[in-house]
């Protein structure tokens, strides 16, 4: 029930696995990170703490240029490792994460299905990434705006592209989603304390709005692709 991402020059996967720490106190079941790097994505995954994937982390040496983290509380599909994010489209050009439940999942799975597209997990989540990997030709925004369109539920969803390499890109409908920025570097969580200690210039993101994250800035889209300026917000609380 977490999501972090990291774009910039420190280490992604401690980056991460810190984020992911922060948001435990929300419950959770399992948990998994995913990077990028030569665009190639990779991810690993695992039931129970945020240390338990820390672990593995360490032991395999798992490293990548940017990347996601998700801690999860199930709700379609069991506790599994096969079923924890992040989840990569079958083609492996896009992977995401996911706060929230996907309520068409099972139509856009048949469809997608009748397309000749292979699931390989039980979760509503898997529809989403199965639908961009479908529909990428290239452009990002122009998938998700596709995507928006044909999920119904509650999402943070936060994306990457496997031929992006310097691009997170975030939705937001009904799960919360905050976006960071600092000198060279992005960000984005579920909560906002996991930022705390980067950077205290925040986005909100608002509901059926997206948003593009580089190291150089970020852009805010509404769910037709249309770019709107957002003001930044100072956070002055203590860490
Ligand atoms: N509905 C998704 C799942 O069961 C996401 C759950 C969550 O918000 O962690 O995998």
């Amino acid at each position: 029930c977490g999501i972090m991402g990291y774009i910039g020059d420190r280490d992604t996967t401690k980056v991460i696995l810190e984020g992911l720490a922060k948001h435990e106190y929300r419950g959770y079941d399992s948990a998994g990170i995913a990077v990028i790097k030569d665009n190639k994505i990779s991810e690993l995954r695992t039931i129970g703490r945020v240390s338990a994937l820390a672990e593995r982390v360490a032991k395999e040496h798992f490293t990548g240029d940017f990347g996601i983290g998700h801690t999860r509380w199930a709700t379609h599909g069991g506790v599994t490792e096969n079923n924890a994010h992040p989840h990569v489209s079958s083609d492996n050009r896009v992977v995401l994460v996911h706060n929230g439940i996907i309520e068409n999942a099972r139509e856009i799975r048949a469809d997608l299905e009748a397309h000749g597209i292979k699931f390989h997990t039980e979760t509503d989540t898997e529809s989403a990434v199965q639908y961009l990997g479908y529909v990428y030709a290239g452009d990002p925004k122009a998938a998700i705006v596709k995507l928006t369109k044909r999920i119904r539920g509650a999402f943070a969803l936060v994306i990457m592209f496997y031929d992006k390499p310097n691009e997170i890109w975030v939705a937001r409908k009904g799960s919360p989603l905050v976006v960071g920025h600092a000198e060279n570097e992005g960000f984005c969580a579920s909560d906002p304390t996991a930022l705390l200690e980067y950077t205290r210039d925040v986005w909100f993101m608002d509901d059926d709005e997206m948003a593009q994250i580089t190291k150089e800035g970020c852009k805010f889209f509404d769910f037709n692709g249309a770019e709107h300026p957002k003001e930044s917000m100072h956070l002055d609380w203590d860490a």
